[in-house]
């Protein structure tokens, strides 16, 4: 089962198991004195000593703590050869000793290894958790989204590491106190009255750190995956419409089941169609003589085909025309598609013309 606490706290600050208070602390000032970094620049295994140290110290300085850690050593299950003869390293001895065992006993580790964030392997046995739901946005086209369709996306899955169980330890190595926050998980800021506690920043409020970072994830107990999947965009689908896809999130704990992927649809603007609900808007040019004389134009629908409009004569500019049943389908509904018309005038007309137009304005009565 541990880990860090198989460390000899006693021998670590070199006193003997009924050393008093002002001992413990002479020994510890002694010793971090001459391991502390400053002192010992560029030495890890000072470094390493220096947190071993204070590790111990933040222990057997506190009265509660050391009769808790007295207590396991008592029970036998923090006897550095025992909990080496069991099992694999930073496995040991979890098959024969567990925490609820020990009842209240296991409370010092139980605040000091794990803060209840994160697994640390052996000191909780948690049940299967399923895992985490997963949400992504997709962009579509409008196309894909009025017909529905095959696409491919890759989704970023972040999952809890394989290798180290989400620990961020190395296998094989364990967690050992945090020296920042004593272990406690919390550190304290302000004065008196008013200090306030916050999750210490060192360990993320674990109260541990592992001894060897996990090489699969470095440490941080997770990694981002790209999960490629084809999926298939039902029709009719709207930005803001959700598909959850179950099983094809974050992959479950302990043999839980993994949780859904909920793709949110973002459907990409088209420079033609635009959508309103399940009808579809559209605006085409026509020209002076279509507009005054009538005509019959072809227009573009959203299903690819064309619909040919009678445009009457003496249309105006800004008149819409309804195409029936040429909107969106979904739940049995269907849209039509809206066109409408803006009249264009010639920019530029050759003398021929603009005398016609001057004839025609003496015809009608126009004044020009
Ligand atoms: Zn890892
Ligand atoms: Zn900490």
């Amino acid at each position: 089962m541990s880990i860090t606490t198989s460390k000899d706290f006693y021998r670590i600050l070199g006193v003997s198991e009924d050393a008093g208070k002002d001992e413990i602390r002479k020994a510890y000032r002694k010793l971090a004195k001459r391991h502390h970094p400053d002192a010992n620049a560029g030495n890890p295994e000072a470094a390493e000593r220096f947190k071993e140290i204070g590790e111990a110290y933040s222990v057997l300085s506190n009265d509660e703590k050391r009769q808790q850690y007295d207590q396991m050593r008592k029970y036998g299950g923090f006897d550095p050869r025992a909990s080496r003869a069991q099992g694999r390293p930073g496995q040991a001895g979890s098959e024969a000793f567990s925490f609820d065992d020990l009842g209240g006993l296991g409370d010092i580790f139980s605040s000091i290894f794990d803060r209840g964030r994160r697994r640390t392997e052996g000191f909780e046995r948690r049940g299967p958790r399923r895992g985490q739901d997963v949400k992504f946005a997709v962009e579509i086209s409008l196309k894909t989204a009025v017909k529905g369709g095959k696409i491919s996306i890759e989704v970023p899955i972040t999952e809890e590491c394989t290798t180290c169980s989400g620990s961020g330890a190395r296998p094989g190595s364990g967690l050992r106190s945090c020296v920042e926050c004593g272990g406690s998980g919390t550190v304290s800021f302000g004065q008196g009255g008013f200090a306030v506690n916050r999750p210490c920043p060192a360990c993320m409020g674990r109260g541990a750190v592992p001894e060897a970072l996990c090489t699969s994830c470095g440490g941080g107990g997770q990694l981002q995956q790209k999960r490629k999947l084809q999926v298939t965009v039902p029709a009719g689908v709207d930005t803001g419409s959700k598909l959850r896809l179950t099983g094809q999130g974050a992959r479950g704990e302990s043999g839980g089941s993994p949780g859904d992927l909920i793709l949110t649809f973002q459907v990409k603007p088209h420079s033609f169609f635009r959508r309103k609900g399940l009808d579809i808007h559209v605006t085409i040019p026509i020209n002076v003589a279509q507009a005054i004389l009538g005509s019959k134009v072809k227009v573009r629908t959203v299903h690819g085909s064309h619909a040919v409009l009678t445009i009457p004569p003496g249309t105006q500019s800004g008149t819409r025309f309804r195409i029936a049943g040429q909107g969106v389908t979904k739940d049995g509904r269907t849209g039509n598609q809206y066109v409408e018309v803006k009249v264009e005038t010639p920019e530029s007309m050759p003398e021929e013309g603009r005398e016609k137009i001057r004839e025609f304005a003496e015809v009608t009565g126009m004044r020009y």
